[in-house]
């Protein structure tokens, strides 16, 4: 193996966590050779623009920010795109790349990303339900919108609701269909989960809660999608929206410690020796946190780290803001299984729930409404979930 030291850095992925590190460690170090590979077109974008892009009248051209080269030239690094890594050998520190030599490197940065769920749907319609995970499903998903009327998202959750919100800006009505009892059931009390919906049906969102889609049947239309109370929701398109799950592929065949992502300890260094893991396929510390806040604050803890400088991440609270303008909302959830309890008030223009231990210790909190002006209030009291 060539001397190690003058190898490059290989980040594997050019999504936020990605680009993101490569920028933070090129502020500490201009000279180590950095390789951004990338199975993608390697544009720089901001996916959470995809969920409000049309009420933003924004298309793929002017989402993206920086081309591939752009990036090149600003950052410097190699970026190659449309290039898959096939598989890494932590061994001989080489990553296998689809249709080019292997490429040997120092350090190995993964930035997979996580990938869509998909509900096992029967029925000759199911192939063609969409999922809007990167900007090339997104295009896809635009492309299909002209003439449609009625679209069906399977799932409520803070990227369905978001969706549901943005169609309304195309004069689209969107039917959400979710199991659970009400909007972003993993994130929010029972009763501000009501307070949303409201302000979402008055918008001009439909709900169907507690129920699941069995099949989608294509038909002259559009779409039929049986529900498990034996109903039907007529659609012209149908949108999945019910989750995402770490790609942790790569890294388990090549022999990584793999649970819900790629472990990875508060210097995100996986079990691998030069081999680190960031953003949504990363489970750092037991937490997969697939938001934005958190890449930002692993990207400058493993800059520094990459530039000689041990630095473990540590996570501040992170609130998220949801972007449903219809009902305006900021959620920090609680760390998961903690102990404590929900109180809630409200009127017509606000509602702030905040979850509390026994102690009275402030763990997480829900704005909706004028309420969200508390934001910064509240996240101070709460307690960093990794200090
Ligand atoms: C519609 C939507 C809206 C969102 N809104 C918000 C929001 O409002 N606030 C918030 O905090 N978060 C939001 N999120 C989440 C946030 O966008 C993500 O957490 C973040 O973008 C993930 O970045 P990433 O770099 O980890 O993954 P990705 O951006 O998915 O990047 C993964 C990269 O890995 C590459 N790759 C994968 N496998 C290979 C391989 N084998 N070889 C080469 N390259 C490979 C891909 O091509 C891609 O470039 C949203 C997500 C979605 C989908």
């Amino acid at each position: 193996m060539a001397d190690a030291s003058s190898l490059p850095v290989v980040i594997v992925g050019s999504g936020l966590a990605g680009y993101t590190i490569a920028r933070e460690f090129r502020k500490r170090d201009k000279l180590t050779p950095l390789v951004v590979v990338s199975r993608d077109h390697a544009g720089f974008y901001s996916k959470p623009m995809l969920s409000n892009a049309l009420s933003g009248r924004k298309d793929a051209s002017t989402l993206v920010m920086k081309s591939a080269t752009q990036m090149a030239d600003e950052l410097p690094a190699t970026v190659l795109a449309h290039t898959e890594v096939r598989r890494i050998d932590t061994f001989a520190r080489v990553v296998h790349l689809a249709n080019r030599e292997p490429l040997a490197y120092r350090d190995l940065v993964l930035a997979l990303g996580a990938d869509a769920i998909r509900l096992p749907l029967e029925g000759d319609g199911a192939a063609d339900v969409l999922s809007v995970n990167d900007l090339d499903d997104y295009v896809r998903f635009a492309d299909r919108l002209d003439g449609v009327s009625r679209v069906a998202i399977l799932g409520a959750g803070l990227i369905g609701c978001e969706f549901a919100n943005d169609l309304l800006a195309r004069s689209i009505t969107p039917t959400v269909i979710d199991p659970a009892a009400g909007p972003l059931s993993r994130l929010l009390p029972v009763a501000a989960g009501e307070w949303m919906r409201a302000r979402l049906e008055a918008a001009g969102v439909r709900f169907r809660f507690g129920l699941a889609a069995i099949s989608a049947l294509r038909n002259a239309d559009g779409y039929s999608l049986d529900l498990t109370d034996g109903s039907r929701v007529e659609a012209d398109l149908v949108l999945s929206a019910i989750g995402l799950r770490p790609r942790s592929g790569l890294a388990r065949e090549a022999g990584l410690v793999v649970q819900r992502g790629i472990v990875a300890d508060r210097h995100l260094a996986t079990s691998a020796a030069h081999v680190y893991a960031v953003g949504d396929c990363a489970e750092v510390e037991g937490h997969t946190l697939p938001y934005v806040m958190p890449i930002m604050q692993q990207a400058r803890a493993l800059a520094a780290t990459l530039s000689g400088t041990p630095t473990a991440v540590s996570y501040a609270a992170m609130p998220v803001l949801v972007k449903t303008p219809a009902c305006p909302t900021i959620v920090c959830p609680p760390p998961l299984g903690a102990a404590g309890d929900w109180s809630l008030r409200s009127d017509a223009d606000a509602l702030e729930a905040r979850f509390c231990d026994a102690d009275g210790t402030l763990l997480g909190f829900v704005l909706m409404g004028s309420a969200t002006a508390q934001r910064q209030a509240l996240a101070a009291q709460v307690p960093a979930l990794l200090a």
